[in-house]
């Protein structure tokens, strides 16, 4: 993000955007191995200035974006810094592959929509072979404590998403006590730490 003047809008305190050096995308497939041209598929969970920065590098390898219509929509006609989004990621074509609700979106992995944090956020279960299903519940609650102590998940983009948020996080409680899933939430460096993470990766 060079745009000094978003730069004070999304981030206006102490804090500013922190992470893998270089490009993040690049830096991060480069860790496993890979690079941008490897993905077939990505998908977005919503439009956020935090989750966006991917999106111009995997719309210029031609790499086809699931996103929900809903966020899609609401990023490209309403949104703007002053809803957290930084419309310069993602206001260029894209091979975005748009997505009405939940769909499995490449074998064993499911979009769920999650929407309240953002209007059409989602979030993900990814179903493996040895270590069962996991839920990634990006911003639908973004600490651990939205599960362990069911408190809700932080503002919402739109003022009257309020409940549709709170819908989704019993959402994905439920569907994490019917599948016996684990539950991750989206930016808890606690819980994240705490996931052993095997030599491999899981399978
Ligand atoms: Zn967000």
């Amino acid at each position: 993000m060079d745009d000094a003047e978003a730069l004070k809008v999304l981030y206006p305190g102490e804090d500013k955007p922190w992470g893998l050096s270089g490009d993040p995308l690049t830096t991060a497939l480069a860790g496993v191995g890979l690079t941008v041209s490897d993905i077939k598929l990505a998908a977005v969970s919503h439009l956020h200035c935090d989750h966006s920065g991917g999106v111009p590098k995997l719309a210029g390898a031609g790499v086809p974006i699931c996103i929900q219509r809903e966020e899609l929509e609401f990023a490209l006609e309403r949104a703007s810094t002053v809803d957290g989004y930084y419309p310069a990621d993602f206001v260029r074509a894209a091979d975005w592959r748009e997505l009405d609700g939940d769909a499995e979106i490449a074998p064993g992995i499911h979009a769920l929509s999650t929407p309240g944090h953002a209007p059409g956020h989602m979030s993900y279960r990814v179903d493996l072979h040895q270590s069962g299903p996991w839920l990634f519940a990006v911003d639908a609650a973004d600490l651990g404590e939205n599960f362990i102590d069911r408190k809700p998940p932080g503002q919402t983009v739109l003022p009257g998403d309020v409940v549709r948020a709170e819908a989704s996080l019993d959402r994905l409680l439920d569907e994490s006590k019917r599948l016996n899933a684990r539950l991750v939430p989206g930016h808890d460096q606690l819980f994240w730490t705490a996931i052993r993470h095997p030599l491999g990766g899981y399978h």
